[in-house]
């Protein structure tokens, strides 16, 4: 079921919800007022948020805002590094003051060989390569690592910037359903007899493309047994760790680490700075070859502006921070704190009847709404209550499956969350998601 990779509809959800209906483009509005709210603060625990509604009773759709100080749950955070931090920020500000926001060119000897030896080092891989966004990394790395005559085997429910760098590449590009390694294994097979040579067969090249954490579910890949059909059939494995990498795994070395892969048996390892690392950019991470043919071959390197040398700064120290090289234990107790912080979350949900998607371990739990209609009264009543959740809804999931998208961070204290689970449960109430019965006297 390939309707995230074959349509062309992305983008595209006010023409399916059918504008020309003056109550559907009411409600349409009310949607749209939940997505996209600026926000005016660091993301950290707490946050403030610019409220934008529109005014409709007098079917004028007036449009009026206020700033609201919230507690966050939908920011990417994870680590908490989001926001000024004792070690961190002053190295970010000297080197600031040392190059400046932007190199206006090429690379700047000291800080990005000093990022790419870091990030190379953090995800256990012999070299990397950085790059001034996430979603640029996978867009413009396929296309250079795979072309015409090579094939693509990528999750159903990829992140949009794979797709985006799978169709830009001219390979075939074959969908597997969702972290399903039984059919892996069957489109495999369809492609490939077992055992065949590599010279032998009619594919020049076969990349599997699979995420550490999907965000849009929580879910963990399930990497071990991905890994053990790639090797059967001779496949490549390239994994995509946004919203794992920092997050989970003992010392925050991501999913890997977590489930126990050993990381030379994933070929290509993919992953940004935005979430874990407080900062900007992507890296890939692979052998010494792969990468030095990437900084000799991709356009997106040779011809793009480094990225800004303090959010590179961040990165190295935020990574000094996780695995203590700054003298202290913050970065253990952060990893130690998210972990519990996800599980304590996401356990009372649970409890509260909420159908919450996602592993154990994982900081991303969706909670299932369904309905679009439930949507902007979920997301405006929390906020009424000073807490701000992110709503996901077509076409970045089905039209149907619309869900709120929690996300734990280590700076999240433990009362920041009962307060939070209180107004979930209150509104949960309220707008009659919770599909389960709760468990007696935990509410
Ligand atoms: N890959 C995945 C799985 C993502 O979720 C995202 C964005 N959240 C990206 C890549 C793009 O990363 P960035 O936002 O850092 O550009």
């Amino acid at each position: 079921f390939d309707w995230w990779h074959a349509s062309n509809l992305q983008g595209y959800a006010p023409i399916c919800l059918g504008l020309e209906d003056f109550y559907i483009r009411r409600l349409y509005l009310r949607i749209q007022d939940c997505f996209g709210r600026p926000i005016s603060s660091a993301p950290d625990a707490w946050f403030d948020v610019v409220e934008r509604y529109s005014n409709d009773n007098n079917k004028t759709l007036k449009r009026t805002s206020k700033i609201t100080s919230c507690l966050n749950l939908g920011s990417y955070n994870y680590l908490g590094f989001a926001a000024a931090d004792e070690y961190c920020t002053p190295r970010v500000i000297d080197t600031l003051n040392r190059f400046s926001p932007s190199t206006s060119s090429t690379r700047v000897d000291g800080v990005h060989t000093e990022l790419e030896e870091c990030v190379a080092n953090f995800v256990g891989k012999p070299a990397a390569i950085v790059f001034g966004m996430g979603y640029v990394t996978n867009s413009a790395i396929l296309p250079v690592l795979v072309g015409k005559g090579g094939l693509i085997i990528s999750d159903s429910l990829n992140h949009n910037s794979i797709v985006n760098g799978a169709r830009g590449s001219g390979a075939t590009i074959r969908v597997f359903q969702h972290n399903t390694p039984s059919h892996l294994e069957k489109v495999l097979r369809e492609q490939i007899a077992e055992g065949q040579p590599r010279t032998h067969r009619p594919w020049k090249k076969i990349i599997v493309i699979v995420e550490g954490i999907y965000s849009m579910e929580g879910e963990l890949c399930k990497l071990p047994e991905i890994v053990a059909i790639c090797k059967k059939y001779k496949a490549y494995v390239y994994l995509d760790e946004a919203h794992s990498i920092g997050a989970v795994g003992k010392t925050g070395r991501g999913v890997c680490e977590l489930l126990g892969v050993d990381p030379a048996d994933v070929d290509i390892m993919m992953g940004t700075f935005t979430k874990s690392f407080g900062s900007c950019g992507g890296y890939i991470a692979a052998s010494k070859e792969v990468i030095q043919y990437l900084k000799y071959t991709c356009p997106a390197h040779l011809y793009a502006t480094s990225i800004s040398p303090p959010a590179a700064q961040q990165i190295i120290s935020s990574i000094a921070v996780i695995l203590g090289e700054d003298g202290s234990s913050r970065g253990a107790q952060k990893l130690a704190r998210i972990r519990e912080n996800s599980n304590f979350f996401r356990s009372e949900l649970q409890k509260m009847g909420f159908e919450v998607l996602g592993d154990h371990d994982s900081p991303v739990m969706p909670i299932m709404l369904y309905n679009p209609a439930k949507i902007p009264a979920f997301s405006r009543e929390c906020l009424r209550q000073n807490v701000a959740v992110v709503t996901v809804a077509f076409p970045a999931t089905p039209l149907l499956l619309a869900r709120a998208r929690i996300c734990i961070s280590a700076s999240h204290t433990k009362e920041d969350l009962l307060k939070a689970l209180e107004v979930i449960s209150k509104v949960g109430d309220l707008v009659g998601i919770k599909y389960f019965p709760a468990e007696p006297n935990k509410q």
